[in-house]
């Protein structure tokens, strides 16, 4: 779809891809800067940020931006849900289907053509819960033995 934009993938270009694609984290530009780093001592986080625009801007990757935290990259190129924890600010893959319906549906209300959609949701992960729960638990049971 997007091969006329398609980059050359110098040695810098493919590293940072194949770093990206190494992990399902949903690394921020620093957090991948700390990964190539490690394979090009040399190269600059500038660098870093300008090739992973590049890689987005031609579909190679991907962005999850929020409001509230840094940009985010996904190695994944293909559209899926993501679920983030307002508390760790993990980004974590959703394994369910993208529900190609929903894209039709929103044209065929708006007239809008619509290429995708993007779904995150956004709440508490099972260990921040966990935590949090059993923190909420130890004040009960101090409270219960001054009864
Ligand atoms: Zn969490
Ligand atoms: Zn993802």
């Amino acid at each position: 779809m997007r091969d006329d934009s398609q980059p050359r993938l110098t040695k810098q270009r493919r590293i940072i891809l194949e770093e990206l694609r190494k992990v399902q984290t949903h690394p921020s530009a620093d957090e991948v800067y700390e990964m190539v780093r490690k394979r090009l001592p040399k190269i600059s986080l500038a660098t870093v940020y300008r090739n992973l625009n590049l890689l987005s801007s031609c579909g190679l990757i991907r962005t999850l931006t929020s409001a509230s935290s840094q940009m985010r990259f996904d190695g994944n190129p293909e559209n899926h849900y993501h679920l983030r924890c307002v508390k760790c600010d993990r980004i974590v893959d959703l394994p369910i289907e993208v529900f190609a319906g929903l894209d039709e549906c929103v044209q065929n209300t708006t007239g809008h053509v619509v290429f995708e959609h993007n779904l995150e949701f956004q709440g508490i992960c099972r260990s921040c819960h966990e935590h949090h729960h059993n923190e909420g638990r130890s004040d009960h049971v101090v409270e219960r033995h001054k009864n």
